[in-house]
């Protein structure tokens, strides 16, 4: 019989509630060696995240992974986000960023998904695919972690590119196997067991290769692949909890 510590070490207290585990494992990281950007808060270090189990991973307090983290600082200090008055959607929208987002007062924040329920209070109905995707609305775009879900990628970027304003930018970010030239796409896999172990989540489509900045040139984007992490040391890296490489996709259009 497992003791209850020893179950939420093993990450199977899935079913109590999640404010629970969370307070629980507040305690279990409770420290000062690493600092999320996202809430200020500190731990010993991240706690591995529930599904791929990587240490260092996830924020118990505001619940950030790695790539949260290093885009909230990319925000913060390389780009105009904060300082300037913009349109800004925001598709599949994090909590923490929402939660931010809504309060700048230079930010008129819109916040969509094609399923808003999903998604804090606020967020609206926006659907890629759609014929009546509206022209030049919005200054930045912030799309993270969405095409791979879409069957017709192509039309979505299409769309995410004709929605930016000319001189306006965005952050695009996908699945992607960096040892992998060209993106593996197979639709005739509809298996959500094939699709994890093929894709890497049961109900992607594709996972990107180094192609992908390819396919963002193509909608009709300009690209600029950052590699933001690489200006971190490796003490940086675990203080802030990031993952080495994971570049970021900076798309704008003339
Ligand atoms: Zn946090």
């Amino acid at each position: 019989m497992l003791t209850t510590k020893q179950k939420a070490d093993l990450g199977i207290l899935f079913k109590i509630p999640n404010e629970i585990r969370l307070a629980y494992l507040r305690l279990k990281f409770a420290g000062d060696k690493v600092i999320c950007p996202c809430c200020q808060s500190t731990f010993r270090e991240f706690a591995p995240f529930s599904i791929w189990k990587k240490p260092n991973s996830w924020c118990v307090q505001c619940e950030s992974l790695e790539r949260h983290r290093a885009l909230w600082m990319y925000l913060e200090t390389k780009t105009d986000i904060y300082s300037k008055p913009l349109k800004l959607l925001h598709v599949a929208p994090e909590d923490m960023f929402f939660k931010r987002f809504e309060k700048e007062p230079n930010i008129e924040y819109y916040p969509a998904d094609i399923l808003p329920y999903l998604y804090r209070k606020g967020t609206k109905y926006l659907d890629l695919l759609s014929p009546d995707i509206p022209d030049n609305t919005f200054d930045v775009i912030i799309c993270n972690h969405v095409f791979a879900y879409i069957e017709d990628d192509k039309t979505a970027m299409h769309n995410v590119y004709k929605m930016l304003k000319p001189g306006g930018w965005g952050i695009l970010q996908v699945a992607l196997d960096p040892t992998k030239a060209v993106t593996h796409e197979d639709l005739t896999i509809t298996d959500p067991k094939e699709r994890e172990r093929i894709f890497g989540l049961n109900d992607h489509v594709r996972l990107y290769g180094l192609d992908y900045a390819d396919k963002l040139k193509e909608a009709g984007f300009d690209v600029l692949i950052d590699d933001y992490t690489a200006e971190f040391s490796d003490e940086e890296i675990f203080k802030y909890g990031f993952w080495k490489g994971d570049p970021f996709y900076v798309v704008s259009k003339k």
